[in-house]
């Protein structure tokens, strides 16, 4: 049976990816080892690093005053990470679900934070809009787009102070204006590549200017001086995040992964909203094109967990909601195939012609 994989991470990625990542493990470049096996100082990675580097670069459109890096530690290691290195007198968050407040909670570690907005009233179903952002801030902290709930900024913030994003889910799936940016960083394991690599794309001004002391794995200096070999970094992440980049270049870039993104979301959204079983929880105009979520309506609630068994025996994976919004989360990543969210849709048609008289 065909696997329709909706994982929300570590998630699908593209088949390519990851059959020249099986190749190297066993032989990198006719060198008779395997990656797994050569030194990260060795030319042989420094090139792997420098194209991953460069590819992002490309297709990002990363101005030249910035950095890239690629750290251990998940983007997790960036919430404190962050105010470390920027958090002098006071940091403005927007708290838009789980992954925000656990941002907030740690740089409440660091100095005065303050939540400028958040959407926590309504169990976090849409984007805080209009909120004002003091000039007086180090930075502004925002989750570009919110696994657990499904919602998603789709527009760069204008910001009087640098804009920090955590873009863990939403990274590459269409094109930003990196210079509204301080920081970009996120866990690549969405949609960038597999676990246990973070990127981090920072404006090389905003570094060093902290007065507290730094540990040196924190500081972003140390990363920047040395290309992300500080220590020893995920070399084998860094390769399949490497694949990851070129298959999307090799696609047409990320304006063609926001075109497929859009498509596959109103595919599904649509069927989500014609579906008389069904019904989405983000409030439409902020609804995530990754991380779709939706649970049975109120009529028809007793029959989720058949639901997901139905699904399941057709193929889908991943498709449990997360526990916090409960009923079903369809995440559609960049190598998440259009054929992948027609048979979902095909799944809930079956089911409905089952189930409504
Ligand atoms: C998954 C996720 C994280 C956590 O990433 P780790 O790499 O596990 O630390 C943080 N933020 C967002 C938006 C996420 O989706």
């Amino acid at each position: 049976m065909k696997i329709h994989n909706f994982n929300a991470g570590p998630s699908i990625l593209p088949r390519e990816a990851i059959e020249n990542a099986a190749k190297a493990v066993l032989d990198l470049n006719g060198m008779g080892m395997s990656l797994l096996e050569i030194s990260h100082r060795t030319k042989d990675f420094e090139a792997v690093n420098d194209e991953a580097n460069a590819l992002l670069r490309e297709l990002l459109n990363v101005p030249e005053n910035y950095k890239i890096l690629f750290l251990g530690g998940g983007a997790s290691t960036q919430f404190f990470t962050v105010p470390y290195n920027l958090l002098e007198k006071k940091a403005g968050y927007v708290n838009t679900g789980v992954w925000s407040k656990k941002a907030i909670k740690e740089a409440k570690n660091f100095g005065e934070t303050v939540v400028l907005a958040s959407s926590e009233d309504k169990n976090f179903t849409y984007i805080p809009k209009g909120f004002e952002i003091p000039a007086d801030l180090d930075y502004l902290h925002i989750t570009s787009n919110n696994t657990i709930y499904g919602t998603e900024f789709f527009e760069d913030l204008d910001s009087p102070v640098p804009v920090v994003a955590d873009m863990s889910s939403d990274i590459l799936s269409r094109p930003i204006d990196v210079s509204k940016y301080g920081i970009i960083y996120g866990g690549a394991q969405k949609n960038m590549g597999p676990a246990g690599v973070t990127f981090v794309i920072i404006r090389e001004d905003l570094v060093g200017k902290v007065s507290r002391a730094l540990p040196s794995m924190v500081d972003y200096k140390n990363h920047i001086a040395n290309d992300s070999m500080f220590n020893t970094p995920p070399v084998f992440p860094i390769f399949v995040l490497k694949e990851v980049l070129k298959w999307v270049k090799a696609q047409g870039g990320v304006k063609e992964m926001e075109k497929r993104a859009k498509e596959k979301a109103e595919m599904l959204y649509a069927e989500i909203d014609r579906n008389p079983m069904f019904v989405g929880t983000a409030v439409k105009e902020d609804r995530s094109r990754m991380n779709i979520c939706f649970v049975m309506t109120p009529e028809y609630e007793a029959l989720a967990p058949e639901f997901l068994e139905f699904a399941k025996s057709r193929g889908m994976v991943g498709v449990k909601g997360h526990r916090l919004v409960g009923g079903f989360r369809a995440s559609c990543y960049n190598a998440l195939p259009k054929e992948s969210v027609q048979a979902l849709i095909d799944c809930m048609q079956e089911f409905e012609k089952i189930h409504v008289k």
